[in-house]
C-alpha cells in the first residue's frame, strides 16, 4: 500500500470514528468483554500444571518447578492432591461463567454498535437521496443506489464488529498464551516459537496451492451443462436431423472428461488433508523432542508440558483470526468509501430566495435551449411560448422529441439552461426557492407512483398538511374515482398493496388525478397515459381531468390528439424544436406535422 493510499484509509477511518463516537460507553464495555474473555482463556490455560501436578501426580512435584508460584497446591502428600482435585470442578464452573459472561457482554455491546451504526448510516443514506439532483439519479443504476442503503452499510458494521473483536480478544488472548508459555519454560517456548512460524508457512503455501489446483479443475467441469442445453433447446432439430447418435457421442465424450476431473479434485482433495496433518505433525514431533533433551527435562514437568502444549493449540486459532483482520479491515474501509463518497455528492443547489404563498400561474419559455449533462446535442432548441393563467398548452411530437424535458425544467429537476430563461409570473425559476416552486405545480405523470397504504392516504399524500376526508372525498369525486372506491370492501381505507397492484391502470390515474386535485397547485404538468384503456375509465379519466384543469395552467404532454382538441394552444414539437403552432382548428387549417397525425390517428 502506498502513503498516500494510506493516508485515505486514514481519512476514512477517521470520518467512521464520528459514528462510533456517540457509543463511546457500549465500546468500553465492549472492549472489557473482550479483555476479560481473553484472560479467562489465559487462566485457564495456566492452571492446567498446577492441576495436574497438584492434583494427579504426588510424584511430578518432587521435581523442583520454575513456577511453583502459581501452584494451587503445597504438592506433598495425599491430601493437598485431593485438594486441589476438589477445588478443581468450582475453579472450572467459575471460570467457564465468568467466560460466559465476558462473551455475552461483548457480543451484546459489539452487536449492539454494529446495528447502531447500521440505522443511522441508513438514514442518513436514505435522506441524502432525497437531496440529491434528478440528475445524479439518472446517472446511476438503481441496483447500486440500493445496496448502499442496504448492503454497504452491513459490510461496514460487520467489519468494523470483527475487525474490534479480533484486534482486542485476539490479541489479548495470543498475548496472555505467551505469557503462559513463556513464564513456565521460556526455553521449550522459544523451540515452539521458533519451528511453530515455519510449520505454519509451510502448511499456507500447501493448502493454498491445493486450493488452487482444486478450483482449475472446477472451473473445467462446465461442459456437462454447455452440452446437454444444447441438446435441449436444438431437440427438435436433433430428431428432425437424426443427429442422436452424433449427439450422443458428443455428451459421452464430455460425460468422460467430467468424470475423470472429478477424481483428479477427489484426489486432489485427499491428499491435501493428511499431508497438512503430517507437516503438523512436525511440530508436535520437535516439540517433544525438545522436551526430551537434557536441558530442558530438568525444568519440565507433566503440568507444565501440558500447559504449554494447551497454549500452543489455544494460540492457532486466535493468530489465524488476526492474519484475517486486515482483509476485513480493507473490506470495511472500502465500503466506508463507498458510502462516503455517496454522501460527499452535492445535494440538489438552491440559490433561489423568493417565497410567495400562491403564484397565478403564467408560465413562460423564453428561448430556452438545454442540453443534458454529459451530451453533446441540444434536447431543447430555442423554445418560445407563454400561458395565461388558466390556460392549456398541448404539447405534441415523436417520442424523444423533448416534451417531457420542458416539463422538468419548469421544476428545475434540470437546471443549467445553455440559453434563455422560464419565467413564472414574470420571475425567474430559478429565483424562487426550490420547495416554493415545486408547491406551486402538480405533476400527474404516466407512470403513477402509488404507496403501500390506504386510498385515503395515498391522496392525501401530496397535500401539505393534513386534509380532512371531507377534503379526500371531495377530490376523489371531482377526479371520478369515487365509482370504483366505493365498490371497494373497505372504501377510502382499503389497502392497495405494493405500489397500487390491486387497481387497473385507470383507476391509478384517478388516484393521481385526484391526488392533484386535492394538491390545488396553480400549475398542472400532465403527462398523459400512452396505453390505451377500456372506454369507461377512459371517459371518467376524462372527465376528472377536466375538473382537474379548470382555473389551473396546465401543460399537457398528449399521446392521443383527442384529447387536447380544447387546448387554448398546441405545440408541435420535432427533435427539441417547436415546428408547428397554434390550436387544434388552425392546425389543421395549416396541414402540415399536426393535420398528419391527427389524419393518421383517426384515419379520416
Ligand atoms: P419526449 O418526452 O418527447 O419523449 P424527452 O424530453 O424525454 O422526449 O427526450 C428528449 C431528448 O433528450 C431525447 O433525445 C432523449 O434521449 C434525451 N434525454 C431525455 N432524458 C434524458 C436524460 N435524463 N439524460 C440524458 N438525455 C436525456
Amino acid at each position: 500500500m502506498t502513503t498516500s493510499s494510506n493516508q485515505e484509509v486514514w481519512t476514512v477511518f477517521k470520518r467512521l470514528m464520528v459514528y462510533i463516537k456517540p457509543l463511546k460507553g457500549v465500546f468500553f464495555l465492549a472492549v472489557v468483554g473482550l479483555v476479560l474473555y481473553g484472560l479467562v482463556d489465559m487462566t485457564f490455560i495456566a492452571i492446567i500444571k498446577p492441576f495436574i501436578d497438584g492434583g494427579f501426580g504426588g510424584q511430578a512435584s518432587q521435581i523442583p518447578s520454575a513456577a511453583s508460584g502459581i501452584d494451587l497446591g503445597t504438592s506433598d502428600g495425599f491430601n493437598s492432591s485431593s485438594n486441589v482435585l476438589t477445588m478443581a470442578p468450582f475453579v472450572v464452573i467459575g471460570l467457564f461463567t465468568l467466560r460466559g459472561l465476558a462473551n455475552f457482554l461483548s457480543t451484546y455491546c459489539v452487536s449492539y454498535m454494529s446495528a447502531r451504526l447500521i440505522m443511522d448510516m441508513r438514514q442518513q443514506v436514505f435522506d441524502h437521496y432525497l437531496t440529491l439532483p434528478v440528475s445524479y439519479m439518472d446517472r446511476e443504476n438503481t441496483g447500486s443506489l440500493i445496496s448502499r442503503v442496504t448492503y454497504d452499510t452491513e459490510q461496514i458494521a460487520r467489519a468494523t464488529g470483527s475487525a474490534l473483536i479480533s484486534i482486542v480478544r485476539d490479541s489479548i488472548t495470543v498475548i496472555g498464551m505467551l505469557v503462559v508459555m513463556f513464564y513456565y519454560s521460556w526455553k521449550l517456548s522459544l523451540c515452539i516459537l521458533i519451528i511453530g512460524p515455519i510449520i505454519g508457512l509451510i502448511i499456507t503455501v500447501v493448502s493454498r496451492r491445493f486450493r488452487k489446483i482444486s478450483k482449475r479443475i472446477q472451473t473445467a467441469m462446465g461442459g456437462v451443462t454447455t452440452a446437454t442445453e444444447q441438446m435441449i433447446t436444438g431437440h427438435k432439430n436433433v430428431l428432425s436431423f437424426g443427429g442422436q447418435k452424433t449427439e450422443s457421442q458428443r455428451f459421452g465424450v464430455v460425460n468422460e472428461q467430467n468424470r475423470y476431473q472429478t477424481m483428479k479434485l477427489a484426489m486432489a482433495q485427499s491428499v491435501s488433508q493428511p499431508l497438512v496433518m503430517v507437516i503438523g505433525s512436525f511440530a508436535l514431533a520437535f516439540v517433544l523432542y525438545a522436551a526430551s533433551l537434557e536441558s530442558l527435562q530438568s525444568e519440565l514437568t507433566a503440568g507444565t508440558f501440558a500447559t504449554i502444549l494447551g497454549a500452543m493449540l489455544a494460540l492457532l486459532n486466535p493468530i489465524k483470526s488476526l492474519t484475517r483482520v486486515n482483509a476485513e479491515f480493507q473490506r470495511g474501509i472500502a465500503a466506508c468509501t463507498t458510502v462516503f463518497e455517496l454522501l460527499d455528492i452535492e445535494p440538489e443547489t438552491d440559490n433561489g430566495t423568493h417565497t410567495v404563498d400562491r403564484v397565478k400561474g403564467e408560465l413562460s419559455f423564453n428561448n430556452v435551449s438545454f442540453s443534458y449533462p454529459g451530451q453533446e446535442g441540444l434536447a431543447l432548441d430555442k423554445i418560445d411560448f407563454s400561458v395565461k393563467q388558466g390556460q392549456t398548452i398541448a404539447l405534441v411530437g415523436r417520442s424523444g422529441s423533448g416534451k417531457s424535458t420542458i416539463a422538468s425544467l419548469i421544476t428545475r429537476f434540470y437546471t443549467g439552461l445553455s440559453e434563455g430563461e422560464i419565467q413564472l409570473d414574470g420571475i425567474n425559476i430559478n429565483d424562487y426557492t426550490i420547495k416554493c416552486l415545486r408547491s406551486q405545480v402538480a405533476l400527474v405523470s404516466q407512470q403513477v407512483t402509488l404507496f403501500n397504504d390506504s386510498i385515503a392516504n395515498n391522496i392525501a399524500y401530496a397535500y401539505s398538511g393534513e386534509a380532512t376526508p371531507e377534503q379526500i372525498m371531495e377530490a376523489a369525486r371531482s377526479a371520478h374515482a369515487m365509482e370504483f372506491i366505493d365498490q371497494l370492501p373497505e372504501g377510502m381505507d382499503t389497502q392497495i398493496g405494493e405500489n397500487g397492484v390491486m387497481l387497473s391502470g385507470g383507476q391509478r390515474q384517478r388516484i393521481a388525478i385526484a391526488r392533484a386535485i386535492l394538491r390545488n397547485s396553480p400549475v398542472l404538468i400532465l403527462d398523459e397515459a400512452t396505453s390505451a384503456l377500456d372506454t369507461e375509465s377512459e371517459k371518467a379519466i376524462q372527465q376528472g381531468l377536466d375538473n382537474l384543469r379548470l382555473n389551473r395552467t396546465s401543460i399537457v404532454i398528449a399521446h392521443r390528439l383527442s384529447t387536447i382538441e380544447s387546448a387554448d394552444m398546441i405545440l408541435v414539437i420535432d427533435q427539441g424544436k417547436v415546428v408547428e403552432r397554434g390550436n387544434h382548428a388552425s392546425l389543421l387549417e395549416q396541414g402540415g406535422v399536426y393535420s398528419n397525425l391527427y389524419q393518421m390517428q383517426f384515419g379520416s
